[in-house]
């Protein structure tokens, strides 16, 4: 498979992402909330850059099953009272039909009340959608990608680096 971007080049970028998180910031009480199992590695790493006074929370969603959307967001409804008067920022692997983030906007709105909600994406696929991420490391064609905690099938989330997803490695053929 081939590589789209090495580990050093996700490390850089993270760190210019987690400045200007820093900055906007700088002063509010910031809640992170880690959308799992995609944005894991992502999301320790942006951490680790972050200097202000954070707290975070991690739910599970997704869209997703082998390399196609489902259309439907299946995400578990945790606690998240301790967001309200806080500012939100969800963190995500990837924002591709927008369909998750959307959705998690959308129901964490209707039933908390934070100050505000932005989003925060390793991945931005170049593709016509309505909403967009509010921080985003790169761009990315229309292409399934893998690796640094993104899978296929839950595989391949332990590569360090980005790998676009070739069918001749789909082990299930
Ligand atoms: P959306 O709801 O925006 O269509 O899709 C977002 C979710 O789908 C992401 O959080 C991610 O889990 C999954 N996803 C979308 N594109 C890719 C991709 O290229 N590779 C992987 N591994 N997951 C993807
Ligand atoms: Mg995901």
């Amino acid at each position: 498979m081939k590589t789209l971007f090495t580990e050093k080049q996700i490390s850089s970028r993270i760190k210019q992402i987690a400045k200007q998180i820093n900055v906007d910031y700088k002063n509010k009480e910031l809640v992170l909330v880690c959308i799992l199992k995609g944005s894991l590695i992502f999301f320790s790493d942006l951490l680790k850059q972050i200097t202000l006074p954070v707290s975070f929370e991690c739910i599970k969603a997704s869209s997703y099953k082998g390399c196609k959307s489902e259309g439907v967001v299946i995400f578990c409804n945790q606690e998240l009272s301790f967001i309200n008067g806080k500012h939100l920022l969800i963190v995500d692997d990837i924002i591709d039909t927008g369909l998750t983030l959307d959705s998690l906007v959308k129901n964490i709105s209707s039933v908390y009340s934070p100050l505000s909600i932005k989003t925060c994406v390793l991945f931005s696929k170049k593709i016509k959608r309505d909403i967009q991420a509010d921080y985003k490391a790169f761009d990315i064609e229309n292409e399934f990608v893998v690796g640094y905690g993104l899978d296929y099938n839950e595989r391949y989330r332990n590569l360090p680096c980005i790998k676009i997803y070739n069918q001749e490695h789909n082990v299930t053929r």
